[in-house]
Formats: structure tokens, C-alpha cells, sequence
């Protein structure tokens, strides 16, 4: 074959290897053969280098038979030691790596994913490899496995890392935080269910019941937020941080969820082979076998507006989906479980079939002397079905849609709205209704499992165990707002990796005055203070941009430019309202449209106040109360009734009963707030690190695409990771000898190098080494304790 022999000796994967009449990359080769010797210090007897040098400088070609029998009669004297770089046997850590760069790193998680082994260490970091298809390695046995057990008596494991949060929780009684990232599709919401049944597991929870509910929260919670994307078919469209509780000794009492950003712009509108939130779909199945379509106004025939997309038809793959009824069944049995009553799930089916339905009203213009901007209903059948689910009155929807109260110079008058304008206030509602409903559940899980038997009594030192899922990076053909707070969160937690990996450690090494050369690794502290600055950062221009009535997305990109002084910001050209950001883990180019209005976030007064005159309890709650007892899980009413600016006259007004303490705040704002609390949570417990890796964009099992893998390695920082992992495994070698060796890689086979520093870092620069030292006598190289 055309392969060299040498390859099958020194079994470097190369991709593709390298044939016979490719020298120069064989000399590149026996470089990352000398490297590896130099990386172990192997002992490498001196007429072996003598000859692979010889050879090597002749151009091997046509002399490789000679050459690997004498190689391997030297090599055999040595055996023991060559074994360990010449299989290409993958290591559980990627720390113990005698070369540490890209492609060793991919080669080896490529190598072990073939062997499903899916999860692989990075010192105290766990690297999980989506396998995309089921694996039996969650057995009861493996849970027992895991418990209490020494990491190295066991292969690496997603239960490990809820083994030591646990025990380090018990033994040093601080908060634990888990925190999961990886792009969309990498697996970090299989990787927290993993997490919480482990935990639950551990925290022997003393009633059954409590440890099912607890296991019950995410697929309820999954039902409402998650949703069919282009990437993922089960897609977290919402940040989630739940809270295990446990007594100081152990024991599971209780848990507790915050949510996140849930993407609300999907009710109203799905991109192309997008969906809408799994609910709608579930309900509609097992409404159907029940027969109750008609009892909330459903018809099994027309597809709402709202789940209308080119690839959705209602139909009996959707209405007789056998797994969607499955699913409707099993998330009535979780709300039932969890203790929801029959009265509040009703009330939740009217909400979601009436947010359905309000998606199908339509308006008209109507011709008029005097006023010429005036919309009404046209289909008023489909108006009285949605009052009806929300239990108000027709005529007052209509006109709470069609016209909106304004108070100029002292006066409430009442303005019409046109039919773009009815048509955004009958979308907001949709929006704010499922939001308020998503965000009513959460609480009312919360309220039901926060220690639900008072175990905890005031006083006793209990313990959170967090996990952390938040939505991975995104880039898409077209991003927007949704896009841009993802990616901001996601640059928060990188930066809160990177404190925790790289500053906090390396201030240790330099206290401790241990001579290792700093790694260096992307700070991405300018990306964020860009983002969050006052009052220049890009979030605090949105919010100035939105409180002027007359600002436009246009002029929003206009002050980005004007005020942004950062290389991360530029505009691309030909995008109409483009703006692109380096973000830490790639160029994403924004769309700025509608990036106001989904900032304002505004519903009008007067439907709030309208929906809280509602008969149905859970509706008026809905739009009535401040939410939460926690205060950042939800918005307080302040957010939802805001300044009501009336374009036209320029004077901002609010509904004159709702004038009172009402301070403006938008999304973006809100959404800064609940990054800070988010955060302040992780710092105050101890942090553990699951970087789950998306091995190919076809969600097929089995395989790899190392370049797909490098890039996320590249951003995740998982090399850095490893080198600073690394540090300690020093190894020094004289200057004289080290030269000897190895000044084949940086000088010519007749030179005499002198022993000196400069000729040391001359032959590691030209190996292109890193992490390596120079003392006063010694160079210091990194080694495995393997
Ligand atoms: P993310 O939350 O990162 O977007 P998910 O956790 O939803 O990704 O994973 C996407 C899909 O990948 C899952 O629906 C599942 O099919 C598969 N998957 C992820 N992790 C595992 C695992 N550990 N074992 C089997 N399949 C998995
Ligand atoms: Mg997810």
C-alpha cells in the first residue's frame, strides 16, 4: 500500500496520512516523535536518535524496510516505555496527555467515542460527547457504582460529578453548583436529567414521593418550554437553574427552579421547520381522545395561525399522534403528581386553547369620515370563543384590542388602533399570557416542592446543590434579540469558567510563588463589559434607544456604531441593520429588527386590565400578582404595565389608574438582573464543569466530525484547561543535556548548540512546546504521572 510503515511503528494518526512521496510531512512526524520523547524525557538511547535523525535528514524514502528493523531492535530494549506513546491507547483524562494539542485532544475523545465511551475528564472537568442514541450506562447498577467511590476505580461519569458535588457538599457544608454548557443539541438537558436522578438518588430521599415529584419537574417544566427546532428536536427554548435542597446531613427535602429568558416570540411565530412549544401539539392529541377539543373552542381540522407554518398541518399526525397523546397523558400524571389541582389544569387548557385561538383573530380596516385609522374585528365568532376561554366580556376584548386609553394634558382619551397596531397588541397578549402561564407554573412547582414536609427546620444549615442548564451558544442564518441575550448568558458563564479555571488558579501559583509558565487563555472580560457597561454598553444603549418613543431599530444600530468602541463590534456591509459581534465562540451577525419592540415587550394597560377583571381565577392571577416570592423568576407587574408611549403626540402617558409607582422595565434590563442573581448564586457555591460536546450536526450516532469537535474544543478552552490541569507535573532536565538531545528539531545535524537557556527555548519554540519553564540550570517540561 501506499502507506509508510513507519505510520503502522509510531501509530500517528494523521489525517490522511501521509504517503511515501510526502517527505516533508514525515519530517514533520518524526518532529512530534522527537516532541513525544522530549515530553516524557523518555530515555531514549543514543544511536536510536542517532539513526531516526540519520535516516530522517537523508529523506527517508525507499529505506523504511532497514529502517524499522533496526528500530524496532532498539526499540525493543525499551519496550515499556515505548508502548505508552506507540498505542494510541486513550486516556480517561485529558490532563495525563503527553502532547497536549488540538488534534491529540480530538483524536483521543474520537478514539474513545467509538468505544461509546462518552464522557472523558479534564482533570476536575467532565467532557460528554453527545453518543446520540441510548446507552446502557445508567443502569441501578452503575447509580450504586458510582456512590462514594474513588474517581479513578471507575470509567469517567456524568455520576460521578453528582457523587463529588454531593460529598463535598456534606463533608465541607458549602453550596454546589453544576454547571452544564455546550451548544444547542450537545446534550446538557439529558445531562442535568442524569444529574438530578443521581442526586436524588444519593439525597436517599426517606419518602418515595417526594423523589418521584422531584424527577417529575423537568419533563413538566420540558413540556412548556422546550420545542422542536431545526437543531434539536427537544430543544430548551429557556434557561433553567434547579436547586436541590438537602439537610446538613444529606437528605434530599426539597427543590426548586428558576427559569430564564424563555423564549416567548415562538407562541406567535416559528421559523421554517421550526414548532411551537410541545404543549400545544400534546394538548391538541389528547384533547382529541377525550373527545374535548370542542369544550375548549379547538377544532381538529384548522390549524390555528399560530402553529401554521409550512410543514404543520393539523391532521392526524398530529391529532391522532399516539406519542403526543402519551405524552399529554404523562404530563397531566406530572401536574397531578406534583399536586396541581383538576381545577387549575382545566384553567391552564382554557389559557393555552385561548392564546391558540386569539393567534386566528383577524382585523379590518373601517372606513370612516372622521377617523381613518380604525380597525374592528372581522371574524367575531372566533372573538367570542377566545373571551369565552378567558372568561371576559366580547365586547370589552374588542375594544381592548381595536383601541388603547391614552392621558394627554390631563385627559384620558380614548385612541383607535390601526390594524397593525390591533394586530401587535392580539400577539403581545399571546405572548405575555404564555409567558405569565410558563412562569405561574414554575412557581407553583416551587411552591409545592421547596420542602414541602418542613424538614428543614429554621435554622438548620441546609444545603443547595444547583444545576445549571442554560441555552448553549447560538448562530443561525438570522439572529435576533432571543439570539443575542443567549449568547450574552453564554458568554457570562465562560467568563465565570475562565475566573474559576485560569485567574483564581493562577493568583494561587503566583501567592504560592511555583515557577510555571501562565497559560494563556481568551479573557473574554472586554466582550462582556461591552455588553453590559454603564452607560455604555450595548444593553444600556438598548434601554436608553427604547424609552424614546420616536427611536427606531435603525437608529438603535446607529448608536451601537457611534458609542461601541470595541474591536468585538462592527457592521457588516450590505446587511441592512446588521451589526456583528465576536463572540467567544464565533462571529454572529445580528438583525436589529424589532429589536425595540422586543425590548419594550410592552402589553397595553388596557388589556391587563381587562384580564385581570377575569372570572377565571388563574387568569387574573396571571396578570394580577407579582408572581413569585423569589422575586426574579418572574417580572413584577411594574414590567408588564408600562409607559404606554402614544407615537403619534410624543407624550409618553400611562392608563390613568395605573400611573401610580410604575417604573419602566425592559427586557433587557431584566434580563441583566436575573444574569447577576443567576451568577451570584454559582459564586457562592462551589463549582463543578460538564462541557457536553456535539459530535456532528446530523444527530447521528457514531459519528465524529473531528473538525465540528476542534472548534468547540477551541472555544470551550478545553486545551487551556488541560495545560493548566497539567501544571505541577514538572519535569527538569540540565540545559546540556536537554540540548543534546534534542537539537535536531532547531539546528542543523553538524551544529554544537551551546548549553545555554537561549539554545533550550530555541529548540522548544521550533517544537512549538508550550507550558514549559526555564529555571536557572534546568528547562522545565510537563509530564504525565501516568
Ligand atoms: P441540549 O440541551 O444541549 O440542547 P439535549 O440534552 O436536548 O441537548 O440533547 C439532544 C439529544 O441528544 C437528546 O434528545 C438525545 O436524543 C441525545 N442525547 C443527549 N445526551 C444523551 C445521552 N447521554 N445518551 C443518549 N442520548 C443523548
Ligand atoms: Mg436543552
Amino acid at each position: 500500500s501506499d502507506l509508510h510503515p513507519m505510520r503502522a511503528l509510531f501509530k500517528i494518526p494523521r489525517n490522511p496520512p501521509p504517503t511515501l512521496h510526502q517527505p516533508e510531512l514525515w519530517t514533520g512526524i518524526f518532529n512530534d516523535f522527537i516532541c513525544k520523547c522530549l515530553i516524557k524525557d523518555f530515555e531514549l538511547r543514543p544511536n536510536v536518535l542517532d539513526l531516526l535523525q540519520h535516516v530522517f535528514l537523508q529523506q527517508i524514502r525507499g529505506k523504511e524496510k532497514v529502517l524499522q528493523k533496526h528500530l524496532m531492535e532498539h526499540i525493543d530494549l525499551n519496550q515499556h516505555n515505548m508502548n505508552s506513546f506507540t498505542d494510541v491507547e486513550e486516556v480517561d483524562d485529558l490532563a495525563t496527555l503527553e502532547v497536549l494539542d488540538e488534534n491529540t485532544v480530538a483524536d483521543n475523545l474520537q478514539g474513545r467515542y467509538a468505544k461509546d465511551q462518552i464522557y472523558t475528564y479534564v482533570g476536575d472537568i467532565l467532557i460528554a460527547v453527545n453518543p446520540f442514541h441510548p446507552m446502557d450506562i445508567y443502569t441501578p447498577e452503575h447509580t450504586k457504582k458510582y456512590l462514594g467511590a474513588e474517581r479513578k476505580a471507575n470509567p469517567p461519569h456524568i455520576f460521578a460529578v453528582a457523587d463529588i458535588a454531593y460529598q463535598s457538599g456534606v463533608s465541607d457544608s458549602t453550596d454546589q453548583c453544576i454547571v452544564i454548557s455546550g451548544e444547542s443539541g450537545a446534550g446538557k438537558t439529558e445531562s442535568a436529567h442524569l444529574l438530578v436522578q443521581q442526586l436524588t438518588f444519593l439525597g436517599k430521599a426517606n419518602n418515595r414521593e417526594l423523589q418521584e415529584k422531584i424527577l417529575l419537574v423537568n419533563s413538566l417544566v420540558e413540556a412548556f418550554g422546550n420545542a422542536t427546532t431545526a437543531i434539536n428536536d427537544n430543544s430548551s427554548r429557556f434557561g433553567k437553574y434547579l436547586e436541590m435542597k438537602f439537610t446538613s446531613g444529606g437528605t434530599v427535602v426539597g427543590a426548586k427552579i428558576s427559569e430564564y429568558l424563555l423564549e416567548k416570540s415562538r407562541v406567535i411565530h416559528q421559523a421554517a421547520g421550526e414548532r411551537n412549544f410541545h404543549i400545544f401539539y400534546y394538548m391538541y392529541a389528547g384533547l382529541a381522545e377525550r373527545r374535548k377539543l370542542a369544550h375548549y373552542k379547538l377544532s381538529d381540522s384548522k390549524t390555528p395561525k399560530y402553529l401554521f407554518n409550512e410543514h404543520v398541518k393539523l391532521g392526524p399526525d398530529i391529532v391522532s399522534n399516539a406519542s403526543y397523546k402519551e405524552q399529554f397523558d404523562a404530563v397531566e400524571q406530572c401536574f397531578k403528581v406534583i399536586g396541581f389541582t383538576l381545577e387549575e389544569l382545566g384553567s391552564v387548557y382554557s389559557t393555552l386553547a385561548a392564546i391558540l385561538i386569539s393567534g386566528d383573530l383577524e382585523f379590518a380596516a373601517v372606513a370612516s369620515e372622521h377617523q381613518t385609522d380604525k380597525s374592528e374585528i372581522s371574524n367575531i365568532p372566533v372573538l367570542e370563543n377566545v373571551a369565552s376561554l378567558l372568561c371576559i366580556r366580547c365586547d370589552e376584548l374588542q375594544e381592548a384590542l381595536t383601541s388603547h386609553c391614552v392621558v394627554a394634558r390631563g385627559e384620558t382619551i380614548i385612541r383607535p388602533n390601526t390594524v397593525e397596531k390591533a394586530t401587535e397588541v392580539r400577539d403581545a397578549m399571546g405572548k405575555a399570557l404564555y409567558g405569565r402561564l410558563f412562569s405561574w407554573i414554575v412557581n407553583r412547582i416551587n411552591a409545592l416542592l421547596i420542602d414541602p414536609l418542613n424538614i428543614c427546620v429554621e435554622g438548620d444549615n441546609s444545603l443547595n446543590i444547583g444545576i445549571l442548564d442554560i441555552f448553549g451558544f447560538e448562530n443561525f442564518k438570522r439572529n435576533s434579540f432571543e439570539q443575542l441575550c443567549i449568547n450574552i448568558a453564554n458568554e457570562q458563564i465562560q467568563f465565570y469558567f475562565n475566573q474559576h479555571i485560569f485567574t483564581w488558579e493562577q493568583d494561587e501559583y503566583l501567592n504560592e510563588e511555583v515557577d510555571v509558565r501562565m497559560i494563556e487563555y481568551e479573557d473574554n472580560r472586554p466582550l462582556l463589559d461591552m455588553f453590559l457597561q454603564k452607560p455604555m454598553g450595548l444593553l444600556s444603549l438598548l434601554d436608553e434607544e427604547s424609552r424614546f418613543p420616536q427611536a427606531t431599530d435603525q437608529t438603535l444600530v446607529e448608536k451601537f456604531e457611534v458609542n461601541l468602541k470595541s474591536k468585538h463590534f462592527w457592521r457588516p456591509m450590505r446587511v441592512d441593520l446588521g451589526f456583528g459581534i465576536n463572540h467567544y465562540a464565533g462571529k454572529v451577525i445580528y438583525n436589529a429588527s424589532g429589536f425595540l419592540a422586543k425590548n419594550r415587550d410592552m402589553l397595553p394597560a388596557d388589556i391587563v386590565l381587562l384580564l385581570r377583571s377575569s372570572e377565571n381565577l388563574l387568569i387574573s392571577k396571571l396578570v394580577t400578582h407579582p408572581l413569585t416570592k423569589t422575586g426574579y423568576i418572574t417580572r413584577s407587574l411594574t414590567t408588564f404595565i408600562e409607559t404606554q408611549s402614544c407615537g403619534d403626540s410624543g407624550e409618553a402617558t400611562h392608563h390613568p389608574r395605573e400611573t401610580t409607582n410604575m417604573r419602566t422595565q425592559t427586557v433587557s434590563s431584566y434580563f441583566r438582573y436575573s444574569l447577576m442573581d443567576l451568577l451570584s448564586k454559582m459564586v457562592s457555591g462551589q463549582p463543578h464543569f460538564v462541557r457536553c460536546i456535539k459530535p456532528n450536526n446530523d444527530r447521528q450516532a457514531h459519528r465524529f466530525d473531528q473538525e465540528k469537535v476542534v472548534v468547540q474544543l477551541r472555544y470551550t478552552g478545553v486545551l487551556e484547561t488541560a495545560k493548566i490541569r497539567r501544571q505541577g507535573y514538572s519535569h527538569r532536565i540540565l540545559f546540556a543535556n536537554f540540548v543534546t538531545r534534542y537539537s535536531i528539531l532547531a539546528f542543523r545535524a553538524n551544529e554544537e548548540p551551546a548549553a545555554t537557556p537561549e539554545s533550550c527555548t530555541a529548540i522548544l519554540e521550533k517544537a512549538k512546546l508550550e507550558n514549559w519553564a526555564m529555571g536557572k540550570t534546568k528547562v522545565r517540561t510537563p509530564r504525565s504521572n501516568m
